[in-house]
């Protein structure tokens, strides 16, 4: 017997790559009934549409709230709380809102003053994306056999927590519950660290002298080529993101400069030992990571892509 929807409604509020993922992912495993969308440009919004992406579509994001039991806003973190307030005198009482965003602490705070009380929220956050942006980039297995992290507050009612899980899971998600500060700190060396080193070094290479930089994209293979695709990631999210994640991001950056001089002074001092002994233990975490079952066991730098 197949198991009844999740949901009847829900409204993806945004619908870049995030939310176009979460519509396949839902209704391809038949999580929700219906799905409302809205978008704030209308170019956006037709998009969606051609691509079939809802069922109802509104550049009003109160409109598309109205008869949602779940919204989920797919927006970048710094407009969480204009959305918000647009959509709170129009969400259904009993009706659970849950948000994809890259950072917690900062989304709640912009969030759940703006609530009514009627309404449960369970802040979330899927580890699963690519560096392109928009409704077309949306695929249905984005979140499989990735990590969903939940922050539920102190008040957050244990069903809708327990909703929100199930909508993850459905979607092929593994899911985990943390401190929204917890959180923030993690994302920010595994996450947040890496995306800043790429935006540095990749604009360290643009701003090279011309002859360099036609060498640079000629021989990018030999690793460049791995960091350009993390700095080709959108720049609207990611200012977002180290706007609202600024003191974690700092904490992880002070460590960060600080391993770097020293690795400095290895390099400077001519420290085989001390370089070969670094080099072991960070191969170890990639070993650690494809155990895991996050990553492939495959070359990736030799590719023919
Ligand atoms: P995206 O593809 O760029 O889509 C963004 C969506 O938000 C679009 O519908 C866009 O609307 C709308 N939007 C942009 N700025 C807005 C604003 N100021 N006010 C209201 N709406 C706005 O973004 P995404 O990659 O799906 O990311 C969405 C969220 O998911 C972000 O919070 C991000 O932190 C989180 N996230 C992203 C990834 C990733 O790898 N990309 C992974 C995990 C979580 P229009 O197109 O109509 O302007």
């Amino acid at each position: 017997m197949t198991k009844p929807p999740l949901f009847n409604r829900v409204a993806l509020i945004g619908i870049g790559l995030i939310g176009a993922s979460l519509s396949h992912a839902m209704r391809r495993a038949g999580l929700v009934n219906e799905i409302a969308i809205s978008t704030r440009s209308q170019e956006t919004l037709d998009r969606a549409e051609e691509l079939n992406l809802g069922n109802f579509y509104s550049t009003d994001a109160g409109e598309a709230v109205k008869d949602a039991d779940c919204v989920i806003l797919c927006v970048p973190v710094g407009a969480s709380e204009a959305v918000t307030k647009k959509i709170a005198p129009h969400l259904k009482a009993g009706a659970i809102i849950t948000d994809v965003g890259s950072v917690k602490c900062s989304v709640i705070d912009q969030i759940k003053p703006h609530l009514p009380e009627a309404v449960h929220f369970v802040p979330g956050h899927p580890i699963a994306g690519t560096e392109y942006s928009g409704p077309d980039a949306g695929f249905a297995t984005l979140f499989e056999n990735r990590w969903s992290i939940l922050t539920p507050l102190e008040d957050t009612d244990q069903e809708a927590t327990q909703a929100i899980k199930a909508l993850w899971k459905g979607c092929g998600s593994n899911v985990s519950i943390m401190a929204p500060k917890h959180h923030d700190l993690v994302l920010a060396i595994t996450s947040h660290l890496p995306h800043l080193i790429a935006y540095n070094i990749v604009g360290t290479a643009a701003d090279l002298e011309d002859d360099t930089k036609s060498e640079v994209i000629k021989f990018s293979a030999s690793g460049f080529r791995d960091f350009t695709r993390i700095a080709a990631s959108d720049p609207a999210m990611w200012r977002d993101v180290f706007l609202h994640n600024r003191e974690a991001v700092l904490e992880m950056l002070n460590r960060f400069t600080t391993d770097l001089a020293e690795l400095t002074r290895y390099v400077d001092e001519g420290d085989g030992q001390a370089l070969f002994d670094l080099f072991t233990r960070t191969r170890s975490i990639r070993k650690g990571i494809i155990d895991a079952g996050q990553e492939i066991d495959a070359p990736d730098f030799g590719r023919l892509s």
